[in-house]
């Protein structure tokens, strides 16, 4: 175990995940059609499931129910979601890592992974090619080392922030890094940042001691469990779950995200932000255990399910997967993607299209670039947002759930997802991407009831078009 830095776990931490118990739900073959379908409705009148009945979802493999299960999913999506999508890029910072996953390219025990740490004026340069391609909305990514400790992050953070080309800025930037503990929280909460993501990785205990070796900080299940409950003790009330599909059976580990998700809510009164899902993907070397990857099947049946059993907890879908599953699972339920990601470390402005194997921690699936995402998205209907207006607000944590104010995503959501694509499409859009979105965006007022708030609406739109005027959100 490496000793030079504290894991203290919070006082009241639990091991929340009862391995026998989650097996058990998902061991007792097909369940009535009667009772699936009691369960959708209630996940349509916005109730979050329990495990129990997310449990029954995931034992309806019968082709036709997988079909209602896909249709209420859409149909929820739909009506809490909207058509909007959520635009973000990662921007990887670092990845000396003391940890050693069997699945990850950046494991200590990889010689050949080229390591490195961008110093800030590396960093400013990274962030001013995003900015230039149109992104307003930044997760830093960074492997576990004592180097990338709470003020680095923070301090990284700053930097990010400070960084402003033309009208370009980064307006909100989430972080997915190392558990901390509770005093580091506040130290990146006061660089403000949005969203603290850890995976799980696997909730599945004997999975998780297979890939995460006993003398590494990542080989505490339990520390890792607790590491969002320190985050949200400390005040960062805005977080993120998630798990690596393909390391243990997924159905198990939809059930751990759905008890993780419970757990955070009854506890602390407020959910995970967001659940992300990735699926592993190959990486210099790695190791696995082939019969759990997930198919594309599955992979669409986990994506619905989740969206049910939590009705109002934003889902994220990442480059990761190719352009075509990207496209035909979006509307089981995704709220956020990313677009035009470089995962290589200094990679959106050093490798132009190709993927250095060694210099990654993983392949992408997809590497279009952010205006040809946006183009195909508005063709699809969908309304991409750069939103970054609730968190800069404060209205985030228990005392705010957008989705679940009836009327907000028509009155703040969508309004401000007009003007940040308004924004994308005068700065930064081809001429074609610029066509599309100006038809959407009429669409879009076309829909609007006549009043004030469409007034104002179109008055903001006019501004950021013809006067120069940036960043009005209401
Ligand atoms: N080092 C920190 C940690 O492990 O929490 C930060 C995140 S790590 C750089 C980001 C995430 O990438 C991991 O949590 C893991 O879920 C995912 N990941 C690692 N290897 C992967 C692979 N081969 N395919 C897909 N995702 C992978
Ligand atoms: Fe390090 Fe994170 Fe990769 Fe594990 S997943 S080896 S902790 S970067």
């Amino acid at each position: 175990m490496n000793t030079t830095l504290p894991m203290n776990r919070s006082a009241d931490a639990i091991d929340f995940i009862d391995d026998v118990a989650l097996t058990g739900l998902l061991d007792v073959g097909s369940p009535e059609p009667q009772r699936v379908r009691d369960i959708i409705a209630k996940s349509l009148a916005k109730e979050a499931l329990t495990v129990e009945e997310t449990a029954t979802l995931l034992r309806a493999d019968d082709p036709a129910l997988a079909e209602e299960i896909f249709d209420a999913a859409r149909d929820l999506k739909r009506r809490v979601y909207g058509n909007r999508i959520v635009l973000f890029a990662p921007l990887y910072i670092g990845n000396l890592c003391i940890n050693d996953c069997a699945y990850c390219g950046f494991r200590r025990s990889n010689p050949d992974a080229v390591r490195r740490t961008l110093n800030p004026g590396e960093v400013r340069r990274q962030v001013e090619a995003l900015e230039r391609a149109g992104h307003k909305r930044l997760i830093l990514v960074f492997g576990e080392h004592a180097r990338y400790h709470a003020e680095y992050i923070a301090q990284t953070v700053r930097t990010v922030y400070d960084v402003k080309v033309d009208h370009g800025e980064i307006r909100r930037v989430n972080i997915n890094a190392a558990p901390l503990e509770i005093e580091d929280y506040r130290i990146v909460k006061d660089a403000g940042i949005g969203t603290y993501q850890i995976f799980q990785e696997t909730y599945h205990h004997e999975t998780y001691r297979r890939y995460h070796p006993a003398d590494t900080r990542k080989g505490d299940y339990l520390y890792r469990l607790d590491g969002l409950s320190r985050a949200l003790q400390a005040g960062c009330d805005d977080v993120g779950i998630g798990a690596l599909f393909g390391l243990a059976d997924w159905r198990f580990e939809v059930l751990g995200l759905v008890s993780h998700a419970l757990f955070l809510q009854r506890r602390y009164g407020v959910g995970p932000h967001t659940i992300s899902f990735p699926r592993l993907r190959p990486a210099a070397g790695i190791e696995f255990d082939p019969r759990f990857l997930v198919n594309d099947e599955d992979f669409k049946r986990l994506i619905a399910i989740l969206r049910l059993a939590v009705p109002y907890t934003g889902l994220i879908l990442t480059a990761r997967e190719n352009p075509e599953l990207r496209r035909a699972v979006m509307d089981f339920g995704v709220s956020q993607i990313d677009a035009g990601s470089r995962i290589e470390i200094g990679g959106y402005t050093e490798f132009g299209d190709a993927q250095v194997m060694q210099r990654e921690q993983f392949t992408l699936g997809d590497v279009r670039p952010l205006d040809e995402v946006m183009g195909q998205l508005l063709e699809d209907g969908y309304l991409p947002s750069f939103c970054t207006a609730c968190y800069r607000l404060g209205r985030t944590g228990e005392h705010f759930m957008e989705f679940a104010i009836p009327g907000f995503i028509k009155r703040y959501c969508t309004p401000n997802a007009l003007t940040t694509l308004m924004e994308y499409l005068v700065d930064y859009a081809s001429p074609a991407t610029r066509q599309k979105g100006l038809t959407l965006v009429q669409y879009e007022l076309d829909r609007m009831p006549a009043g004030k708030h469409k007034e104002d609406l179109q008055r903001r739109l006019r501004q950021i078009r013809y006067s120069g005027d940036r960043d009005l959100y209401v």
